[in-house]
């Protein structure tokens, strides 16, 4: 499927978010990056060592890779929960209806579903399900805003995301960010769990403690300047990205 609104799947501050997006993986040079990639399998050993995580979707993610959300949720044990910021009518059952088409059984936070609140958030993404968001441990919450990362933190709630700009305040306040393209992301992240699946608590307890969220926004950040400074250099976008 492709991000419109027509659906209701996608609400129009989507789209925005889904152009900035752009800009910023035209800088990254749409790649996946080596501290990219380090935070991806960080992000993995975090859900298998998880005792509740969930996947939170919003509109962009059920768009973009439904059937790896649903995927991911399979192999890693985690619930699919729908959070919105925009709660109009019928997108929860846009949503709800793409990641069932894609072979989820079960779809949390729709409808009265979503009757728990959460104090520390404020707007439509405060009311959660019970079963999912409101007790989990972990929470991968992919194409998010700041204020939902911070509520959930101070939640005492471990939160991995996804975001393609290094300097969102989502990317600050997560304990892993994968500043990378969420179709990208998907696909590696499934593989990374498959291949963490049978190591043992004490191996991904390594890889989770040996991570560090500012060294990858940092790595991120001169990825981007030393490609801005060489393409400033060369002014020829063609010939930078043939030579790199
Ligand atoms: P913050 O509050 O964290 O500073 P924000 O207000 O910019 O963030 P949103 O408007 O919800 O939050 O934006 C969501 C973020 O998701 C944007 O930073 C955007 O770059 C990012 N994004 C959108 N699409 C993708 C994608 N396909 N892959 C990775 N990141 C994406």
């Amino acid at each position: 499927m492709t991000i419109n609104i027509e659906n209701k799947v996608v609400a129009l501050a989507g789209l925005i978010a889904h152009g900035r997006e752009e800009a910023f993986d035209y800088i990254l040079g749409e790649n996946t990056t080596k501290s990219a990639m380090e935070a991806i399998t960080a992000a993995a050993a975090m859900l298998l060592l998880a005792d509740h995580p969930i996947l939170s979707v919003n509109g962009n993610v059920a768009a973009l890779s439904p059937g790896e959300l649903v995927e991911l949720s399979n192999i890693s044990g985690a619930g699919l929960e729908v959070n919105l910021f925009h709660r109009q009518p019928g997108r929860e059952e846009a949503i709800d209806k793409v990641l069932r088409m894609n072979g989820a059984k079960t779809v949390l936070g729709i409808g009265a579903a979503a009757s728990a609140r959460i104090d520390e958030i404020y707007s439509d993404r405060r009311r959660v399900d019970p079963k999912g968001i409101f007790k989990a441990d972990v929470v991968f919450v992919p194409l998010e805003d700041g204020d939902r990362t911070e509520g959930l933190v101070k939640m005492g709630k471990k939160v991995i995301t996804v975001d393609l700009n290094p300097m969102s305040r989502t990317v600050q306040f997560a304990n892993i960010s994968i500043v990378d393209n969420f179709i990208r992301v998907m696909p590696l992240l499934i593989s990374e769990v498959e291949r963490l699946q049978k190591r043992d608590k004490v191996e991904l307890e390594k890889i989770v403690s040996m991570f560090s969220n500012s060294k990858v926004l940092s790595d991120a950040m001169n990825v981007m300047k030393n490609r801005l400074g060489k393409l400033a250099e060369i002014g020829v976008f063609v010939e930078l990205n043939t030579s790199m």
